[in-house]
């Protein structure tokens, strides 16, 4: 991303067409702008006037708000428009404001330009510039609910006082080593293993809680496999309450992948429906050899694998050579549909193999079963505490502060000469934390992070 620091404008409202839409401009001044188009403004105060082209030709009426720095969202002097939104007006307005602030260099914003100054002029940090997007892009309530808890800045103080902890330690750490002759008394006078030790666990007890959050962002993967006919589709459709998938009573006739994402209580679950697996030497042609190759890609991808039998007719020889393709270590669970055909009563058993669940989708009996248990292999705990909408590029700094916290801690265990090695690890501890608020994030990454948002925002 090319970034300078000059002013900025871009539609900040979604494309289409709208009750309202908005122009946002940021930058650091703007009252050249405010003049060239003939606004007067009183900071903070919405105004109703006409939006003119330079030759005083109106293009609509709306609300104007000046929003002087650092009182506003990028921290910058902030002008909104807010006009009639169709996607002609907001073109024309988004227009007239770069023609009117030619002098002062406006040009437009790039995607995410608008929080990536907010994040630079300190009104945001890093991670709850992301739960921005992550708001914006939540498909699910508990999703949303979460990402305003980062937003707020939940997830950042935990982040920011764990910071400190580790910057407390470091400098005890640190102190030691530069008068070494006391070097025997400093780890127990200061109970710093204690305090290594409360660290460890509030970082546990937050990955835990930013786990749970990725669910929530996430999804869960799950794969639907079965031979054809088995009644995949109809449990799709039975999960989803929905018709998405066609149902039929011919063999091989779902040929590309579909992948629905319903939600059971605020998680979304990723569903891939399959081609039919069967073998590709089986299959009738190309498309349906393409169709049933990319299957497989999915399968080695799933978080979970639903496994789908006749329990009428019990398994064949097809569904022993599917097993065996399963990639280790993903659950797999055996579902035996068609009990009203079979006779068996809707239930669930945990087997050595795999859980089996004996339901049917066309009746609707036993899909409950189901749903807990895909909660379950989630790792939903309903803790009713606070969880973050965290990202795995949070998971992944928490993982690698908690593996430093360990090394750390085994280095202090030891009565030996390695306090510049546990002064290493909390170092890396702190730099791993700090990457999650944006303290130590390399310009790149930044650039990744904003040019994913939406532009206007
Ligand atoms: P797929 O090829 O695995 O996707 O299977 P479908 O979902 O298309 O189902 C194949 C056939 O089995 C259809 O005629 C369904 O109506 C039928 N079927 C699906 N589930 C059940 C069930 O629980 N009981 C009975 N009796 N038939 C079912």
């Amino acid at each position: 991303m090319n970034l300078d620091s000059s002013p900025i404008a871009a539609i900040a409202t979604a494309p289409g067409r709208g009750g309202i839409g908005v122009v946002r401009v940021s930058g650091k001044n703007l009252a050249a702008l405010l003049q060239a188009l003939g606004f007067q403004l009183k900071p903070r105060h919405a105004t109703y006037l006409p939006f003119t082209q330079a030759d005083g030709s109106i293009i609509d009426h709306g609300l104007a708000i000046h929003f002087k720095a650092p009182h506003s969202y990028t921290g910058e002097d902030v002008l909104e428009l807010q006009g009639h939104g169709g996607p002609v007006v907001l073109q024309m307005l988004l227009a007239r404001c770069l023609e009117a602030g030619r002098e002062i260099g406006l040009r437009l914003a790039q995607p995410g330009e608008f929080t990536h100054r907010a994040f630079l002029n300190d009104k945001l940090d890093l991670a709850q510039a992301e739960a921005v997007a992550d708001l914006i892009e939540a498909s699910t309530e508990a999703a949303v609910k979460s990402a305003s808890q980062s937003l707020s800045g939940v997830f950042s103080k935990v982040i920011h006082t764990l910071v400190e902890q580790v910057v407390q330690l470091r400098m005890l750490v640190e102190a030691t080593l530069d008068f070494p002759e006391e070097e025997i008394d400093f780890l127990e006078k200061s109970n710093a293993r204690g305090q290594l030790a409360h660290i460890q666990q509030t970082v546990h007890t937050v990955l835990l809680q930013a786990q749970q959050g990725a669910l929530l962002r996430e999804g869960l993967n799950v794969v639907l496999a079965g031979k054809p006919n088995v009644g995949k589709s109809s449990l799709l459709n039975a999960l989803a309450g929905a018709e998405v998938a066609i149902v039929t009573p011919i063999a091989g006739t779902t040929r590309d992948k579909v992948t629905e994402t319903i939600q059971i209580e605020g998680i979304p679950l990723n569903i891939i429906d399959t081609a039919g697996i069967r073998d590709t030497d089986d299959a009738n042609d190309e498309v349906e050899r393409i169709g049933i190759a990319r299957t497989w890609v999915e399968v080695g991808r799933a978080d979970v694998i639903l496994h789908l039998l006749d329990a009428d007719r019990g398994p064949t020889r097809e569904d022993e050579i599917m097993v065996e393709r399963f990639p280790d270590g993903v659950p797999v669970i055996r579902i035996w549909n068609k009990i009203d055909l079979s006779g068996h009563k809707p239930s669930i058993d945990t087997m050595l193999d795999a859980t089996h669940i004996y339901l049917s989708a066309q009746h609707m009996s036993g899909i409950d079963l189901l749903r807990s248990e895909l909660l379950r292999i989630a790792g939903w705990q309903q803790t009713g505490e606070s969880v973050y909408l965290a990202r795995e590029r949070h998971l992944i700094a928490l993982r690698a502060a908690r593996d430093h916290l360990q090394t750390a801690a085994q280095f202090a265990a030891q009565d030996d000469h390695s306090l510049d090695l546990l002064a290493e690890e909390l170092r890396l501890t702190q730099e791993q934390l700090g990457s999650i608020t944006g303290e130590f994030t390399p310009d790149d990454l930044l650039g990744v992070i904003f040019s994913r948002f939406c532009i206007g925002k």
